[in-house]
């Protein structure tokens, strides 16, 4: 079998899902959108309703479906594109939660599901999805005998706990939130580590539970680990694959791995990305191809079977900055040709 192997730790993340919520006193959510960050939302949003998550939030209802067919009825989803035309049905039939971005989702919503839950989603200075502050001053006293379930802002600058940006939207959530009867949610998993003003009634993290920075204590949840399809020797002065990008200076062995950039393994990882064989590096050599990439293993003793590209010695968020990125990217890049395997003690 020539395809990767892509193991997920489901020990892991509900570890991390632990420790993000110990951290504060109030409610923590789990945020799976996106496939659940790359990783199978189906496994990932069972071993965190295990863990003790009851709220979940993906990004569009088609991926709340995919959560209510995992986890049936007894959570909460909530869908931070709100209320799209075309999704009324679904947020019906499946009990979606949408956390209302506009004057037009707030009218849609009440106009079709007049009883039916919803959030609303405020924009304290992102300037990317909800209500701003007059929008919102026009119709609260509408909106709020309503009882939305959830009022909640997204963060900007989180990831730096410096950045003056972090207090003025925590200033401008309050001024828009501040005596308010609904609960209320700010951070993500930035916005957790930024302290306690932040955290409000309920925390949304997200990257933190897969194991991402900002969230450095979090264990690793990924391993990712690919076939060797074939090894060659190359004399002094051979190159290998696409533009010679490469060229052995001396005799060389180079293992050609079964992985590339339609499996995620963006191409800015030419050149700069480092494979291992338990505790060895071994380069990447050459561009990454589609579906291949060429390895430097010219000091190791013995032909393996694998290279390891994700490691505990290797993160995901090491690979990214190799790769001048984030490891939201690297994890929601990992392409559907993997055979995921899910260790832990919540995998059958
Ligand atoms: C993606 C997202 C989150 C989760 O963010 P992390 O940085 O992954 O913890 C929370 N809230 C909103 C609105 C998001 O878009």
């Amino acid at each position: 079998m020539a395809s990767g192997n892509l193991t997920i730790d489901l020990d892991a993340l509900a570890a991390n899902w632990r420790a993000l919520d110990a951290m504060t006193e109030c409610e923590t959510a789990a945020v799976v959108k996106a496939d659940g960050y790359g990783l199978g939302v189906g496994r990932v949003a069972k071993a965190l309703a295990q863990a003790g998550a009851r709220r979940f939030f993906v990004a569009v209802a088609e991926e709340g479906a995919a959560v209510r067919e995992a986890l049936g009825p007894g959570v909460d989803i909530f869908v931070f594109g709100g209320h799209m035309r075309g999704d009324t049905d679904m947020i019906h039939d499946l009990h979606l939660t949408p956390m209302l971005n506009s004057l037009n989702q707030l009218t849609r919503h009440f106009e079709s599901l007049p009883n039916a839950p919803f959030g609303i989603q405020l924009d304290s200075g992102m300037n990317r999805l909800g209500m701003e502050a007059p929008e919102w001053a026009a119709v609260r006293d509408i909106v709020l005998p309503q009882t939305p379930v959830l009022v909640m802002s997204h963060l900007a600058c989180a990831d730096e706990p410096d950045h003056d940006m972090n207090a003025r939207q925590l200033a401008t959530f309050r001024d828009m939130t501040d005596g308010i009867n609904a609960p209320r949610s700010l951070a993500a998993t930035g916005g957790i580590l930024l302290g306690p003003d932040y955290h409000f009634d309920l925390t949304r993290p997200g990257i933190g539970l897969y194991g991402g920075l900002p969230f450095a204590d979090a264990q690793p949840v990924v391993h990712l680990s690919l076939p060797v399809i074939q090894t060659r020797d190359l004399a002094a002065g051979e190159t290998v694959g696409y533009g010679n990008a490469w060229r052995a200076e001396q005799p060389a062995k180079i293992a050609t791995v079964s992985g590339g950039y339609a499996d995620g393994l963006i191409r800015a990882m030419s050149g700069k990305a480092t494979f291992w064989h338990d505790d060895t590096p071994c380069p990447l050599v050459g561009r990454v191809s589609m579906d291949l990439i060429t390895v430097d293993i010219s000091h190791l003793n013995q032909i393996p079977t694998h290279l390891d590209l994700i490691t505990p010695q290797q993160t995901v968020d090491d690979l990214a900055e190799m790769a001048g990125t984030i490891g939201y990217e690297i994890l929601t890049s990992l392409g559907p040709r993997y055979a995921r395997r899910y260790a832990g003690g919540f995998a059958p």
